[in-house]
């Protein structure tokens, strides 16, 4: 990436993304290879006033090593200390930025109950970390970078070189950081977003129903009080936020009992280092009864099975087909750019945030009121060209939503 745009998309994910308050601490998750991505974005955090810079490196290829070297013992202790450092920081106030960059498929060779096993690990010591971030109680923000190893498996014909640079500034496009203004432009957008969301948000609607040729027919139960959100979030102290760049979806949470029917994966999901294709889940009062998949059935099965949760939904997102990042008509193997492509659920835990009051909620009433508790939250795609979703209010009236792949109209 040349200096100029990786700069511009440092400012962008400072001033927007997590919207660094003076004083403000930072926390930056970077794969090594993005360090120089993570130096700048450190030394933009600095300049607009950060109280410090923390970066908590990472190296998948170790972490490779280790899965198939180590004593399996190991995956099933978490250090104490690495515990207290993400609670320290949460704490303090920090704002959290993960760099996503994953090699999709780089642990397709290591045992998956080994993986299955450390992802729970890791999943359950930092569970009052993720809450309280899936809570919105600090700004987090999750961002992609190119890496070699990545690039390679959406671009595989290109050279490596070509293949960076292609993904770069796909990257870039998708976060405006190509624009003069990215500032300006994230605005636009956010207000665009806002009218789908008001849209949704007026109607309340008690069910939705999304069907489509590929096979999926399912019927949604969306709970009292739920809330649809898009593009900023909001801190418990005010302060606006992008939680993923880019975004385009539109999302609120389905009533953990309240999934009927059968849905099938429009694109491929990676997790845990490998990937999961043509899947298909079957619900039955909000669980899963039933599933299949083509490519990745252990690794699917090991994601359902982390919970009871973990076979239920915890979020709906609307993305139309006709949209950016859909249009560019690349599979990014990447959940960040995927999700924002497509129409998607996502398995295990709901955010609290699309509840009315739900920030303020015990976990038992949170529970009553229909939110999903789970250790994971994996969103997954499901929309296509042919995508059609019937809205059915309170009073029974049935709107259209969605057809062929796009909202009608979500003029109020
Ligand atoms: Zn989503
Ligand atoms: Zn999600």
């Amino acid at each position: 990436m040349k200096l100029e745009q990786l700069q511009k998309y440092a400012e962008t994910v400072i001033k927007i993304g997590v919207n660094l308050q003076q004083g403000e601490k930072l926390v930056i998750k970077s794969p090594i290879e993005t360090a120089e991505f993570a130096r700048t974005l450190a030394t933009f955090a600095f300049e607009a006033g950060a109280g410090d810079v923390i970066i908590d490196w990472k190296d998948e290829l170790y972490s490779k090593i280790r899965y198939q070297k180590a004593p399996k013992d190991v995956f099933d202790s978490f250090p104490q200390w690495k515990k207290d450092f993400h609670m320290q920081l949460a704490e303090d106030g920090a704002a959290f930025i993960s760099i996503a960059a994953n090699d999709p498929e780089l642990m397709k060779d290591v045992n998956p109950d080994v993986l299955m096993r450390h992802q729970k690990t890791i999943n359950t010591a930092l569970k009052e970390y993720r809450d309280r971030l899936m809570g919105n109680k600090n700004a987090w923000n999750v961002i992609a970078f190119p890496t070699k190893s990545w690039a390679k498996k959406v671009f595989p014909t290109l050279t490596e070189e070509k293949a960076v640079e292609k993904l770069g500034d796909a990257i870039i496009t998708s976060v405006r950081a190509d624009l003069s203004d990215p500032v300006a432009a994230w605005e636009t957008h956010k207000r665009n977003l806002k009218e789908r969301m008001d849209f949704m948000n007026h109607h309340q609607f008690k069910k939705l129903h999304f069907q489509n040729k590929l096979g999926t027919d399912l019927t949604l139960e969306l709970p009292e009080g739920h809330l649809w959100t898009a593009g900023a979030e909001v801190t418990q102290d005010g302060i606006d936020f992008i939680a993923n760049m880019p975004t385009e979806e539109v999302f609120t949470l389905p009533h953990r009992d309240g999934a009927n029917g059968r849905v099938v994966s429009s694109k491929p999901l990676p997790y845990n280092g490998n990937l999961i294709e043509d899947f298909s889940l079957t619900f039955q009062n909000g669980e899963v009864i039933d599933f299949s998949a083509a490519k990745g059935y252990e690794t699917l099965k090991g994601l359902l099975e982390t919970d009871e949760g973990s076979l239920r939904l915890g979020e709906v997102a609307l993305v139309p087909h006709d949209s950016p990042i859909s249009n560019s008509g690349i599979l990014f193997f990447n959940t960040l750019f995927d999700e924002n492509a497509s129409c998607h659920l996502a398995l295990g835990k709901a955010y609290p945030v699309c509840l009315k009051d739900g920030n303020k909620m015990t976990p038992e009433e949170l529970a009553s009121a229909g939110v999903n508790e789970s250790l994971v939250h994996e969103d997954f795609m499901i929309g296509t060209s042919d995508m059609n979703i019937v809205g059915i209010r309170k009073d029974g009236k049935e709107i259209s939503i969605f057809k062929d792949g796009n909202f009608i109209d979500t003029k109020l």
